[in-house]
């Protein structure tokens, strides 16, 4: 994998003819920052496989946002790690913050997620983060520790998983961390997984990453790339937050 990993995920948005211009728009810049950023788009399940159809041929990677943590069964409207290989991604996304606080995922569950993207090929990128009450109250490294440690599967870092900080109070508000307080917990995070036999495993961070600050967060030691919510919904602002790895 060259360089940086920059995730796109556009949550609930994208119908399938913006999806399609998106994913487009985006391959066809990729070829410009391949040699430094690994581009992946986690588009809605919906229109999965229409982006993927887009990316095919190019360096540009399909993900998934949630996959269930069972392989397959009665269980209406979810979508298994299966039927997103099928679909087209290589990546999934597992306990987003908004997943945890909308459908009530536990550490436990998102691992069994994790442990079901393994066995379907599928690299996971495990989400962790702090709300503001959290870390106003000192106990931010404490509970990405709690998450982190809960929320990784056997196998994880062989299987090439990935985690994400993303500050709750970070996501979709302008707001974002200061660089030392990414530094410092990117550097919590890398030794927690280094006492794991985890060491190589690629931390990325997300909350309002932007082109105008993608630059700084990327050069933070212990960043290995950018998970993007809002800013990745733009080809353009998405492949210049890519430029700037
Ligand atoms: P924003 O980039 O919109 O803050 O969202 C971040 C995020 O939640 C990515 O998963």
């Amino acid at each position: 994998m060259a360089g940086a990993l920059i995730v796109g995920n556009w949550k609930m948005n994208g119908l399938s003819e913006t999806a399609r211009a998106l994913a487009r728009a985006v391959r066809d810049g990729a070829g410009t920052v391949a040699d430094r950023a690994c581009l992946v788009l986690c588009p809605p399940a919906t229109v999965l496989a229409l982006v993927a159809a887009e990316l095919n041929g190019s360096s540009v990677r399909a993900g998934g946002q949630d996959c269930h943590h069972k392989a397959e069964g009665p269980h209406t409207g979810d979508i298994s790690a299966a039927m997103l290989k099928d679909a087209g991604a290589s990546f999934v996304i597992l306990g987003h913050s908004e997943r945890r606080a909308d459908h009530g995922e536990t550490d436990a569950i998102v691992a069994a997620k994790a442990r079901m993207a393994l066995r379907f090929q599928l690299r996971p990128i495990v989400c962790v983060g702090e709300t503001l009450a959290e870390r106003d109250r000192g106990a931010a490294e404490a509970v990405v520790e709690t998450q982190l440690l809960g929320s990784l599967p056997e196998g994880f870092a062989e299987a090439q998983g990935i985690v994400a900080y993303e500050p709750v109070w970070a996501i979709g508000t302008g707001r974002t961390p200061t660089r030392d307080e990414i530094g410092a917990m990117h550097r919590h995070i890398r030794r927690l997984l280094a006492e794991r036999e985890m060491a190589a495993v690629p931390i990325l961070y997300g909350g309002s990453v932007k082109p105008a600050n993608a630059a700084e967060i990327l050069a933070v030691p212990d960043v290995g790339g950018v998970l993007v919510g809002g800013a990745s919904l733009i080809a353009r602002d998405f492949l210049a937050i890519a430029a700037a790895a």
